[in-house]
């Protein structure tokens, strides 16, 4: 150590102190040594680890060259090595900007190809990038019946296992245990995982290596080889763990090699931000930290530097409700910024007026200065964001799907537009009921079975299949008269008129691809239950581990939030379906006028009045009659001539745009402008099927034919 020491020293290590708080000096300051902290989202975990390495470099405890910090994402690994950096200046070049920072997986390939030479000899290896021509062979040659999405599920349990260093032999049983979700049954899926491995290792003069092999192989050459555990504890001696609550048994295999007997080791993590449990992440390791390692510096950060007190007191409201274990480890956070505004609840009658809504406020903050970029919507499974892109774009706004691409541009949806194509080019012809049935007939190949599947990649699709089918069937019911010729050329113009995705647009992004990301405003959509928790979370009980996740996912969404944060839900899915939902329970007793407040069976309470017929004043239930607001059966005062104005000025406006007729507005929509005669925009806009967009591209032309009417 005394070598090292003059290494690094010399530099203003008090200035590496100044700008932290009492605890995370301590966590800073902690002699050599095993430290654990345990922080909630945005109290400084970041901050805290970095500065943590400046400051044993500075001090001369340790060589910036003999550092490794370790964490689980490249973004991660970025965002460390740009801090790092950033504090070799500041700190005058006390050299952390040559501290190695990287994931598990790189820093496992690093060590592996200096070591195998030595280990295995002449025989190269090579990295397998994607395990599924491999797992498609193995299911092949154990007759395993696999579409692509099986492959892909398979892959992915394939990954689990070994992440939980679970061999073939033992997965059926631990499945068991453990009750994971599986795409086929067990006992194929560990036939398919053995005859994988077996694949991997038969190929002619080179070993095939998975990710998870990079690992195995760097732990087993430590652990099995003195002369290379030597070396390689020569060369590391200090390690650092961001986001530990994340770690798999395998990564921890790998941390165990690298540390050996030695203890020299700091972690930071927050238990109660696990959301990749299904991956083999497991806050265990961090829990038990302190058991592991006696005499451990265990510092709790709970000061919130990124929150309003407002969203702080949600976040500390909806974790306080946990149970099991994580939540023994649960923080009270204190928001440390000004304060802001309150959360905002807002319970919508469905889907299509919630995404109107949001997008309604989007603009309003867009207006207000609030930079496009620096505002997020949240929500729990991809299929979800397609009334979002619809509600964004008829707003004007420009977005970007996060970890993925647009609705319309999903394979699955590619590959469900062509088939509706083909069909309508055959030349089917049917409408109505028939025409919704037909479809969902069609999308059955595809993957839109009557029951949701089990495997992940097979459910993705399954939703986004799903969102179609009641896609069309809300076109459906608004206009009884659709065939699937225009059905199709509504959809590929839905499609067209997306806005291409911008890098400075509002966010679209899951609550798993937030992690660790935040906003100024964060809108938390669809919040019902069945949604947040997901159903097949909530098949497992209501108090299993299962809905505990989902929790934690609810709080990681709210606590993305810097400033704004609206959380709202919808009823029904489609204007005028059956509102058969109910608010998330997570929003009991944190929300106003939740279930629990108001008891079980209670009247369901609807935001504004329900629609109602303009000549009986009867509820209006069905979305034609709200489309035309009046019930279908009510006698009509339509304006037969207005009516015929409005079709030839459509028209004409359709010839001008190379548009069909509909794209311009539909048969319904004009019957409606017909009956109801507005007479400004405020009119205009309340009926059905007139957003912004429509408002100010034919908004002047249609209030001009209604006054110019005899
Ligand atoms: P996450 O849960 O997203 O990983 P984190 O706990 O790693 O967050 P950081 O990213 O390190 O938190 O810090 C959150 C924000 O708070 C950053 O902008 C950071 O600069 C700021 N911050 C952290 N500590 C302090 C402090 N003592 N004084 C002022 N600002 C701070
Ligand atoms: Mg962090």
């Amino acid at each position: 150590m005394d070598a090292m020491a003059s290494q690094g020293s010399g530099a203003p290590a008090g200035a590496l102190l100044e700008d932290l708080d009492s605890e995370q000096r301590e966590a800073v300051q902690a002699p050599r040594g095993p430290v654990c902290v345990l922080a909630g989202a945005g109290t400084g975990k970041t901050r805290t680890i970095t500065r943590r390495i400046a400051h044993l470099v500075a001090a001369g405890h340790v060589a910036p060259s003999q550092v490794l910090a370790v964490t689980f994402t490249s973004r991660a690994a970025g965002e460390m090595r740009v801090r790092l950096r950033s504090l070799d200046q500041q700190a005058g070049g006390v050299g952390t900007g040559i501290v190695q920072a990287m994931t598990f997986h790189a820093a496992a390939r690093r060590q592996l190809q200096y070591f195998w030479p030595r280990l295995v000899g002449d025989t190269g290896w090579e990295l397998l990038d994607s395990k599924f021509a491999v797992v498609a062979q193995a299911a092949n040659r154990q007759s395993v019946k696999a579409s692509t999405d099986d492959v892909r599920d398979l892959a992915g349990e394939i990954e689990w296992a070994k992440a939980s260093l679970i061999s073939p032999e033992a997965y059926p049983a631990e499945v068991a245990r453990v009750g994971r979700d599986i795409p086929l049954d067990a006992a194929k899926v560990a036939a398919v995982y053995a005859g994988y491995e077996t694949l991997k290792a038969r190929r002619e003069g080179t070993t095939l290596l998975d990710f998870d092999d990079l690992l195995l192989h760097t732990a087993a050459a430590i652990e099995n080889d003195a002369a290379v555990a030597q070396e390689f504890r020569d060369r590391y001696r200090c390690f650092v763990v961001d986001e530990y609550q994340d770690v798999t048994p395998l990564q921890q295999r790998v941390l165990d090699a690298w540390l050996g007997e030695r203890d020299d080791l700091t972690v930071v993590g927050d238990a109660n931000q696990t959301i990749y449990s299904f991956t083999g992440a497991t806050p265990n390791h961090l829990l038990d930290f302190s058991r592991r390692f006696p005499d451990a510096t265990v510092v709790r950060l709970e000061r919130d530097y990124r929150s309003t007190p407002q969203v702080v007191s949600l976040a500390n409201r909806v974790i306080g409700a946990a149970r099991g274990r994580m939540a023994g480890s649960r923080l009270h956070l204190v928001g440390q910024r000004p304060p802001g505004p309150e959360p905002s609840f807002a319970e919508h009658t469905d889907e299509v007026a919630e995404a109107t809504a949001v997008a309604k406020s989007i603009k309003k903050l867009i207006q207000g200065g609030t930079a496009p970029s620096e505002i997020a919507v949240l929500y729990r499974i991809n299929a979800q964001s397609e009334v979002y892109e619809e509600a964004l774009t008829e707003a004007g706004v420009a977005f970007q799907v996060r970890g993925g691409e647009g609705f319309f541009s999903r394979q699955e949806v590619r590959q469900a537009l062509l088939a509706l194509q083909r069909a309508a080019e055959r030349g089917a012809e049917v409408t109505g009921a028939e025409l919704a049935s037909g479809v969902r007939d069609l999308l059955e190949p595809l993957g839109l079975t009557v029951e949701a599947p089990t495997g992940t990649k097979a459910r993705e699709r399954w939703e986004a299949l799903t969102a179609l089918a009641e896609l069309v069937d809300e076109d459906v019911a608004q206009r009884p008269d659709l065939d699937l010729r225009t059905l199709v050329a509504e959809l590929r113009q839905r499609a067209d008129s997306r806005h291409p995705p911008v890098v400075q647009g509002v966010t679209l992004a899951s609550l798993h691809a937030a992690k660790g990301l935040e906003w100024d405003a964060v809108f938390l959509v669809g919040l019902a239950d069945g949604t947040l928790p997901i159903s097949h979370a909530l098949s497992k009980g209501a108090e299993s581990e299962a809905v505990e996740e989902e929790r934690r996912l609810f709080y990681v969404g709210i606590t993305r939030a810097r400033m704004h944060l609206s959380l709202s839900w919808a009823l029904a899915r489609a204007p005028g379906g059956r509102q058969g939902r109910r608010p998330s329970r997570f929003l009991n007793g944190v929300a106003p006028q939740s279930p629990a407040d108001a008891g079980p069976g209670r009247a369901r309470k609807q935001r504004g009045p329900a629609p109602r017929c303009r000549v009986c004043n009867g509820p209006l239930t069905t979305p034609a009659s709200i489309m035309l607001r009046r019930c279908e059966t009510c006698p009509s005062d339509l304006d037969e001539d207005l009516l015929a104005g409005l079709k030839e000025w459509r028209l004409r406006i359709a010839k001008e745009m190379s548009v069909p007729a509909y794209v311009v507005f539909t048969d319904n929509t004009l019957i409606a402008i017909a009956e109801t005669l507005p007479t400004d925009d405020a009119a205009l806009v309340a009926i059905p099927g007139i957003g912004a967009r429509k408002l100010e591209q034919f908004g002047p032309d249609v209030l001009e034919l209604v006054r110019g009417r005899s």
